[in-house]
């Protein structure tokens, strides 16, 4: 505002000035003729001196300063002129004009160049601009780059640290798990804490071991976890489950590899998938082998898909190396015990068998001694009924009753006897009467099948089932007898809650030869494969310290020396089914079974009896005598031998003898020997007290003509007679 207002006052101040002097003048100074205009040349001069020094500060200073010279020389004409329109005027005029318009030209080319100028410093903007971006993002990149490397390497870092941290977690657990083991001595127990371990602090959802038994080609589910059952028995597959091991996954373990499966749901085999249906995913079956024997596997499990690390299944690995070794010595030791066992267990049945041949021997001295004392009283009682036809209705009737208790004690010691029968190996095979041999035996065990079942409140059907007509098998009677009465007693125990007993013969006729066959069936607990494959081993037993373990493995011995066969069904649950299968007999049974023979009649006859037992010899003359018969009795075989040498040849020669079997000096054999050898067409009757050898129903000893056992009952003393005499008159 300061300014303006003096430029105004400048204006004003200048326009009175010029009004006042005047415009032109006579020429003065220089003959300068327009003085009012001098100091216009002037003050051009000043502004183009102070522009033309400043020209290198800019162009326009130049320019300026240029034009300033130019309107000097136009305002230094213009002080010539002395009108307006004279010639100094008009050429400071033009002067003027040309004067701008070079000012103004310059002006223009100036802004013309300072355009270029600022175009091409623009482009070279732009140029450098795109460079620099373009090394900005170059390098923006390389920030990246090391950046991602950097956080790569944490990552790398990280991990490596988890996984030390997961292998140091799963050592200690193996360091537990093995510690642990090594307190436990059993299998099963081993097992278990392996799982629990597993389950608690691994942790898994299902763990479980799979026993295999490669003639099956099966794995037994043996071990569940304590949290693994629910799921188990969910999905059907509690302890003792049998899983076939063909192409169900399990196949590749049994093969002694490890075997992972991240997702079972999605893969074909029927074993992962029965686990998935328990919402199961991951698995893991790792192998528990001896020296390259796949013996089971470690079954683990997880909910979640792809749950287990390369580690976890080192790790598993391990710990199965570890566990199948201890489970090999766990095993090794259990061999040891039953070994062990099995030795004492032999030893007592050693001794057992020792005490029964004990007692069978004293058994059958204690026989013979029954048979003698009652031999006489049975001789009287017969005789006494049959001769003494003044005796009264009551004393015939008190005979009958001694006569008939005599003839149960026979019966009871003819049993006791056969019992314990010596065994002899060279002994033929006889003809045995199964059906016979079979009432007896279930008549023998009834207190087996019968009372004691019965004290306990259970019941046993015994049936018999006996085949009409049943060729006699090829065996020897008292081995028979002593292996039906082992099945008979197993089949008993196989009936704790009661059932059917049935033993059965039948006829098997096929085209080679005939056969016959006993059959003990029960309705048990039956046996199971296993068991059933071992029952015949000695001294396998499923009884505890009930059995022995040796009946079966008696039976299968006797099947073996008889040449028999022996058969065995069974069915857990249903029952069993014993089978033995004789030879029939080559000979048939020679003579029928001795009836109710009619009364022989005899004439009467020199008869010498020869008995070391005065008590015998008395009663035997006694009944002899009352026949009608001659009777010499001698006390010991050299007196019989004696007597019957001086008789014969004479009137007086003996037409049969009859000797005792056990004598000392001169045992029956020995006399019969001597009679023959002396007149071999007399007939000898040996009597015994031991009954006969297993060869039973054979031929007679040699130079005996007959046997009868002891005590002898009147008719058949009489049938002997005749049939003796009979053969030896022809
Ligand atoms: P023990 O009777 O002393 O056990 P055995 O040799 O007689 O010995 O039998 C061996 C095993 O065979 C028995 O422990 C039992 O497991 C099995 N067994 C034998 N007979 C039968 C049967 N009739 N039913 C079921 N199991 C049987
Ligand atoms: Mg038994």
């Amino acid at each position: 505002a300061a300014f303006m207002a003096a430029m105004a006052a400048l204006i004003v101040a200048l326009l009175a000035l010029f009004e006042w002097l005047p415009s032109y003048t006579a020429p003065t100074w220089l003959g300068i003729t327009a003085p009012a205009l001098v100091l216009a040349p002037v003050c051009w001069a000043a502004a183009g001196y102070c522009c033309w020094q400043r020209r290198d500060q800019n162009d326009i200073f130049r320019m300026f300063a240029l034009m300033s010279a130019i309107m000097v020389l136009a305002n230094l004409a213009i002080l010539y002129s002395t009108a307006y329109d004279d010639a100094p005027s008009m050429i400071a005029h033009f002067g003027k004009f040309a004067g701008k318009l070079f000012f103004l030209v310059g002006l223009m080319e100036m802004s013309a160049i300072e355009m270029a100028e600022r175009l091409r410093a623009e482009n070279e903007l732009h140029l450098l601009n795109i460079d620099l971006e373009h090394r900005v993002h170059e390098r923006t990149k390389q920030v990246e780059q090391s950046n991602d490397a950097l956080k790569g390497e944490v990552m790398r870092r990280q991990q490596a640290e988890r996984r030390l941290q997961s292998q140091l977690g799963r050592m200690r657990l193996l360091d537990r798990i093995t510690r642990s083991v090594g307190e436990r001595q059993d299998i099963a127990s081993i097992f278990q804490v392996v799982i629990g371990s597993l389950e608690d602090y691994m942790p898994v959802d299902f763990a479980s071991i799979a026993l295999y038994s490669p003639e099956q080609n099966a794995a037994t589910i043996a071990h569940l976890g304590v949290k693994t059952r629910p799921i188990a028995v969910a999905i059907a597959m509690p302890e003792k489950t049998r899983v076939p091991v063909d192409e169900n996954g399990l196949a590749r373990a049994m093969k002694g590899e490890l075997v992972y499966e991240p997702a079972m749901a999605t893969v074909p085999f029927s074993f992962p998938r029965r686990l998935a249906g328990g919402g199961l995913n991951a698995l893991v079956i790792a192998p528990l082998a001896i020296e390259a024997k796949v013996f089971g596997a470690l079954i683990i499990a997880r909910r979640q898909a792809d749950s287990f690390t390369s580690i976890d299944c080192e790790f598993l690995k391990q710990l199965c190396e570890h566990v199948s070794l201890a489970a090999h010595q766990a095993q090794l030791r259990e061999n040891l015990q039953q070994a062990y066992d099995d030795l004492r267990k032999s030893r007592q049945a050693v001794m057992q068998q020792e005490r029964l041949r004990a007692l069978g021997q004293m058994a059958s001295g204690i026989a013979h001694d029954i048979n003698n004392a009652i031999s006489p009283m049975a001789l009287h009682t017969q005789s006494l009924i049959e001769t003494g036809g003044n005796l009264t209705p009551r004393i015939r009737s008190y005979l009958e009753i001694v006569s008939r208790v005599t003839d149960d004690v026979t019966a009871t010691v003819a049993r006791m006897r056969e019992f314990y029968r010596e065994r002899d190996e060279d002994t033929p095979l006889g003809p045995v009467d199964l059906n016979k041999l079979v009432d007896q035996v279930i008549d023998l065990t009834r207190a087996r099948w019968s009372d004691l079942p019965q004290r306990a409140g259970v019941t046993i059907e015994m049936h018999a089932d006996l085949a009409h007509g049943l060729p006699p098998a090829a065996g020897v009677e008292s081995e028979i007898r002593e292996a039906l009465t082992n099945l008979i007693f197993n089949a008993v125990d196989a009936m704790p809650q009661g059932g059917r007993l049935t033993v059965r013969t039948s006829l098997l006729s096929g085209a080679a030869e005939r056969r016959v066959q006993v059959e003990v069936i029960d309705t048990g607990v039956g046996m199971d494969a296993d068991t059933r494959r071992r029952c015949l081993e000695p001294f396998f037993t499923t009884k505890g310290e009930r059995g022995t373990g040796l009946g079966l493995a008696m039976v299968y011995g006797v099947a073996q020396r008889l040449g028999a066969a022996l058969e065995i069904d069974s069915e857990p649950g249903k029952g069993t089914n014993f089978r033995i299968i004789f030879a029939v007999a080559e000979r048939a049974e020679k003579g029928q079974a001795p009836g109710a023979a009619p009364p022989v009649s005899l004439p009467p006859l020199r008869i010498l009896v020869i008995d070391d037992d005065p008590v015998i010899l008395d009663s035997m003359r006694l009944v002899l005598e009352l026949d009608g018969h001659t009777v010499t009795a001698a006390n010991d075989g050299r007196a019989g031998v004696d007597a019957f040498r001086a008789a014969h040849g004479t009137a007086e020669a003996f037409a049969v003898v009859i000797t005792d079997l056990g004598m000392p000096y001169m045992d029956g054999h020995e006399v019969a020997r001597a009679i023959k050898h002396t007149s071999s067409s007399t007939p000898v009757i040996l009597l015994t007290g031991w009954g006969r050898r297993m060869s039973g129903d054979q031929e007679p000893p040699a130079n005996v003509d007959r046997t009868l056992d002891k005590p002898p009952k009147l008719p058949e003393l009489r049938e002997a007679l005749a049939g003796t005499l009979a053969m030896g008159g022809q």
